[in-house]
């Protein structure tokens, strides 16, 4: 049930030249963050990943087309990017889930020590 998203952590304009169109005012990386959501939680994962994009010739410029000062570019533009921390927010089901237990443990002890009785 288990399911992951990507969400904006940067975006940034290069003056590089796009490998495609050579245009040097087009190309934009963005680096996104993978956030995993089940039914119980959400969770904010450390992998990272980065798209490279021209907006003047449309086009998703993979790694393989880089050149060295396009790598040199984004491996400078990662080292500067300050990632979200991993954190784990419980949805409302788990809280139900979890105090429901607490409960059930509660009155378990309860009767055995018998506070409670019928
Ligand atoms: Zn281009």
């Amino acid at each position: 049930m288990a399911t992951s998203k990507f969400f904006t952590l940067k975006e940034a304009r290069l003056s590089n030249n796009c490998p495609e169109c050579y245009s040097n005012d087009g190309l934009e990386i963005t680096f996104k963050q993978k956030l995993t959501e089940n039914l119980f939680c959400k969770a904010i994962t450390k992998d990272i990943i980065h798209e490279l994009k021209c907006f003047n010739c449309n086009t998703t410029i993979f790694p393989i087309r880089w050149t060295d000062d396009i790598e040199g570019v984004v491996n400078y533009q990662m080292r500067a990017l300050e990632p979200k921390a991993k954190f784990i927010k419980l949805k409302p089901l788990a809280w139900f889930i979890i105090i429901s237990d607490i409960v059930i443990v509660a009155l378990i002890i309860l009767f055995a020590t018998g506070v409670l009785s019928f």
